[in-house]
């Protein structure tokens, strides 16, 4: 870092800073994860400088030899991991993934079924403020106040709205998605099955969440978050008519350039994730969350749906005195990131809430096992119990800043 440092001390000093937040906070934000050095290395890597508009042997610009090798090791290692048969590597994001899904299978003003955004959807799951609820005709279906879906109620609402589409997947889901039963649902209706395992990928990846193949007409990820890969999206399918469509909805349709560095860093983490070592973490990742579920539960805490299937647990103050808001602003000055998040029931606005989403695929990343998250968990309660008490926060801060340092980011650059 020393060209940076040199360079542009401005830049540099965020980096620093940002690092010993990284360092010291438990990243807890479900959505959230630490990469290894070697995909930060491809990030950063000369391909940042290459054009290479089109696809691996089909490009628009000279001089892609190396880069056609980069996007086809992409391909092929994703479609490996996933047991699908074709994949676009280039999606900027999570969020232009599903954009080209329905830039490909939709016209404006189809109907669109997905999972309402208070519920645990995702904005671009037809949400209002986005241009999957702006461009299409959408609607939604939720959870129960059990916070679990509930599929023979969307069944009942698949017939009455007849979609075109149908998105299952969601960011704020404790439970495993039955991704076959979303496709019967998709087949009494004739609608296409769009699956958006952005946040369970990594549990996926590793055979520790059910697949959406071979039921997904399309399934689109994020590679950020449970794969723990660089920031990027990613679109699967085993439909050649699909994969054609998907591939000109990206590219020319809403992209220009496919960011190559992004896309080498992309593959080497698919490497990671098809490694044996990642089938041990995830399998971590679970029995992480499992043990915050569990901790809080047994402190009078209500989690959502009674526990966890996955990464994430989500905690309901339905039945306390304070808000999401209140726990995360509490949380936050203990050293703990998390985020507020509305829960089955909800009273608050969007802005303020009744719950919050705690996740365990960052700090698994870091090495903590049962025996840490036990101790977290017990810390969270001690901040919730106390909720206006900012002494005791802090004190919890500094002890919880000290574990934190002997789970050093293994990937630390040196500053
Ligand atoms: C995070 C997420 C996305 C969007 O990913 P971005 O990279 O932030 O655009 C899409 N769908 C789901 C279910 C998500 O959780």
């Amino acid at each position: 870092m020393s060209f940076l440092k040199d360079f542009d001390p401005d830049i540099y000093d965020y980096c620093v800073q940002e690092l010993d937040r990284q360092t010291h906070h438990l990243e807890m934000i479900a959505s959230e994860n630490f990469t290894l050095p070697a995909v930060m290395e491809a990030m950063g890597s000369v391909f940042t400088n290459k054009y290479a508009e089109g696809y691996p042997f089909k490009r628009y610009y000279g001089g892609c030899e190396f880069a056609d090798g980069v996007e086809q090791l992409a391909i092929d290692r994703v479609c490996q991991l996933f047991g699908c048969s074709y994949a676009n590597v280039q999606p900027h994001s999570g969020s232009q993934a599903n954009g080209a899904v329905y830039a490909a299978l939709l016209q404006a003003g189809d109907k669109l079924l997905g999972m309402d955004l208070s519920h645990g959807g995702h904005l671009t799951h037809g949400a209002k403020p986005s241009f999957s609820g702006k461009n299409y005709h959408s609607f939604t279906y939720g959870v129960e106040l059990d916070g679990r879906i509930n599929y023979d109620k969307v069944m009942e609402i698949a017939k009455v709205v007849q979609p075109k589409i149908i998105v299952c997947g969601a960011s704020a889901y404790a439970r495993e998605i039955d991704f076959a039963r979303f496709r019967e649902i998709a087949d009494a209706v004739g609608a296409i099955l769009f699956a958006d395992i952005a946040h369970i990928a990594g549990l996926v990846a590793a055979g520790e969440h059910s697949s959406p193949f071979p039921y997904a007409d399309v399934v689109t990820s994020t590679t950020h978050k449970t794969l723990a890969g660089p920031r990027g999206g990613i679109i699967l399918t085993n439909n050649e008519e699909i994969a054609k469509k998907i591939n000109s909805a990206i590219f020319p349709g809403l992209q220009g350039g496919p960011l190559v560095h992004v896309i080498a860093a992309k593959a080497v983490g698919f490497k990671h994730n098809l490694s044996d070592a990642w089938k041990t973490y995830a399998k971590q990742v679970k029995a992480n969350a499992h043990v915050l579920a569990e901790v809080l539960m047994s402190r009078g805490y209500n989690v959502v749906s009674g526990g966890t299937d996955n990464h994430l647990v989500l905690l309901s103050f339905l039945d306390k005195p304070f808000s999401g808001k209140d726990a995360d602003a509490a949380l936050g000055r203990a050293g703990i990131t998390v985020n507020k998040n509305t829960v089955p029931g909800e009273t608050r606005s969007p802005f303020v809430t009744s719950g919050i989403r705690i996740g365990s695929p960052a700090l698994t990343s870091r090495g903590m096992k049962e025996k840490e998250f036990d101790l977290i968990a017990h810390r969270i309660a001690d901040v919730l119990d106390d909720i206006d008490n900012a002494a005791k926060h802090q004190a919890i801060k500094e002890e919880l800043a000290k574990l934190a340092e002997g789970f050093i980011l293994y990937h630390q650059p040196t500053y």
